[in-house]
């Protein structure tokens, strides 16, 4: 099983460590053959507006969204916006793989950044994570078949359906590598039930 990270702007590199850790074989993906290899998909944070601009350059932009209608996609940060069906606020592209809304930069602007706990609830266990907050966007409504994972002061902040898991955080900076592990799992789950 090989899980990529699409590496063509953002924190790509933290996702690929975390995975490693956890001896998963990882591929940095820049184009359509690498994306071809993976059975799932990180989508880093980074800055939404490059995101969705260099997807169409690098001709990733329709494969990444049918990828994703099969196989799993885990959205951070800027990987969220690109994945949420609505934004507010902002005209930007959209691959609309989970139905949720979502509001960028909602929190301020970069100072406004913060660490504070959130709430997890995974596989039946309530946990606490270590939420880093880098000019985060915030889920302003979550669709029926949508799944509250995390959740900071009640509002949630981590997301998923059937294959797209999404956080307005950045678990791949904090040393505990709880969520990459339930993301294998989803990964592994997935590859299984359409093999
Ligand atoms: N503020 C960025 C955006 O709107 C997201 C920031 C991040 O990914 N850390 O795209």
């Amino acid at each position: 099983m090989t899980t990529g990270i699409l590496a063509i702007q953002g924190d790509f590199e933290k996702h690929q460590q975390t995975l490693e850790t956890l001896n998963c074989s990882t591929l940095l993906v820049k184009d359509k053959n690498h994306l071809q290899q993976c059975d799932g998909l990180i989508i880093p944070g980074g800055e939404s507006t490059t995101l969705v601009n260099l997807l169409k350059k690098h001709g990733l932009w329709q494969s990444v969204h049918e990828f994703g209608l099969q196989k799993t996609i885990f959205g951070t940060c800027a990987g969220l916006i690109l994945l949420a069906n609505r934004l507010v606020h902002n005209r930007l592209d959209s691959l609309s793989l989970i139905d949720i809304t979502v509001e960028r930069n909602a929190y301020g602007r970069q100072i406004d950044s913060f660490i504070d706990t959130v709430d997890l609830q995974l596989n039946h266990k309530k946990l606490n994570f270590e939420g880093v907050f880098i000019r985060a966007p915030k889920i302003v409504d979550v669709g029926k078949e949508v799944k509250v994972l995390g959740r900071y002061q009640q509002s949630p902040v981590m997301v998923e359906n059937e294959h797209i898991m999404a956080s307005t955080f950045h678990p791949e900076i904090t040393a505990d590598s709880c969520i990459h592990q339930y993301f294998i799992e989803k990964v592994r789950k997935n590859s299984h039930d359409r093999s």
